[in-house]
């Protein structure tokens, strides 16, 4: 069954803008949870610049985004020029975005795309670059594979798969990375609640386990669960519930400790994107991409109407190198395409069986 144009569209740019504004929302805040509290006088309730003392995202403005959102349009600029995911294509959109962005100084490179960037520079073949990246830069990156798969968390797995390899292709990032892309083509689907999206999450993570590279990692999957279990035990103070997060799941680099944070933080703001942005600057740590990952399935989730106009001007005026109209629009007629073909593919199954009595 075809979704509705509109449906579709507004969801592809909620899911854009959800990422774009949970990053930039989560952005000034510090390495630790008290440290932000401290600092702030309290929540982060509005888009704020980063504190000059910050070490990675110190003189950014209030609604700039950083690397994770960044590296989301590359990568949605690369499949909407391809119609489609490649390792190839993923690999030269992450060299385009380091090169622009001055990677070789730039604190907003991690460490495991820093790694697949000079091997890749040096001529490796991208299947091979990725074979110990185990941080969370693919999982932070993939909302557009799962936009452009609206209902079919299988397929957003699959391509996901592609869209780690370059640089992140090891079982545990794979997993996390899978978790995400999953989500957001669940949460496009109409009418699927919170828990389905959470349920095909944990799905995809242990799909995502059985692929890249053999390595060490805590289980995803588990954690997705652990954290959701935390962030809704309402018998403790939100910041107390934010604590436990940040101690017992991590905020950190590590895919499986920032990814299973995100589903917390989607589950204590059940789903509200505002509220999401709000609790992972309040969690702090990497909590950019926390909100990055939680911001754009929140906003899959609910469509751009869930963003209030002031915000998406504040992001448009802070962000004026990107059009995320623009990108949303090109990854509009490859999720219709791709609907296109799988409901062909469901035709001809049909058929298929009918001819067979
Ligand atoms: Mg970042």
């Amino acid at each position: 069954m075809q979704l509705l144009k509109v449906y579709l569209y507004s969801h592809i740019l909620g899911g854009l803008y959800g990422q774009a504004l949970g990053d930039a929302w989560a952005m000034p805040a510090y390495l630790r949870p008290d440290r932000t509290w401290a600092y702030y006088n309290g929540w982060i309730d509005r888009f704020l610049p980063a504190p000059p003392d910050h070490p990675i995202h110190a003189g950014l403005q209030a609604g700039q985004v950083t690397d994770d959102t960044q590296q989301a349009i590359a990568l949605a600029e690369a499949i909407i020029a391809e119609g489609q995911i490649t390792v190839e294509g993923a690999a030269r959109a992450i060299l385009d975005w380091y090169d622009q962005i001055g990677g070789d100084s730039s604190p907003l490179v991690g460490p495991s795309t820093r790694k697949a960037v000079a091997a890749l520079k040096a001529g490796a073949d991208p299947y091979l670059t990725g074979l110990e990246g185990d941080t969370n830069g693919s999982a932070m990156r993939i909302c557009p594979i799962g936009l452009i798969h609206p209902g079919n968390p299988n397929a957003a797995i699959e391509d996901a798969i592609i869209g780690c390899t370059p640089t992140h292709f090891t079982d545990v990032a794979v997993s996390g990375t899978c978790a995400v892309a999953a989500a957001i083509a669940q949460a496009m689907t109409p009418e699927t609640t919170l828990e389905d999206i959470i349920n095909v999450a944990i799905q995809g993570a242990e799909t995502g386990l059985r692929h890249g590279a053999p390595w060490l990692g805590a289980s995803i999957a588990r954690k997705i669960d652990f954290a959701v279990h935390i962030a809704l035990d309402a018998t403790i103070s939100e910041r107390d519930r934010l604590q436990d997060l940040y101690d017992l799941i991590g905020s950190t680099l590590a895919v499986a400790d920032s990814v299973p944070c995100a589903f917390g933080i989607l589950a204590m703001a059940n789903g509200n994107p505002i509220q999401a942005a709000i609790y992972a600057a309040a969690l702090s740590g990497d909590a950019d991409t926390v909100g990055a990952i939680a911001g754009a399935i929140a906003g899959a989730w609910n469509g751009i109407n869930a963003i209030p106009h002031e915000y998406i001007e504040i992001l448009r005026q802070a962000n004026p190198q990107y059009n995320f109209e623009k990108t949303a629009e090109g990854l509009y007629e490859i999720a219709q395409r791709n609907q296109e073909v799988e409901a062909q593919a469901s035709q001809d199954l049909f058929d298929d069986l009918l001819n067979q009595d």
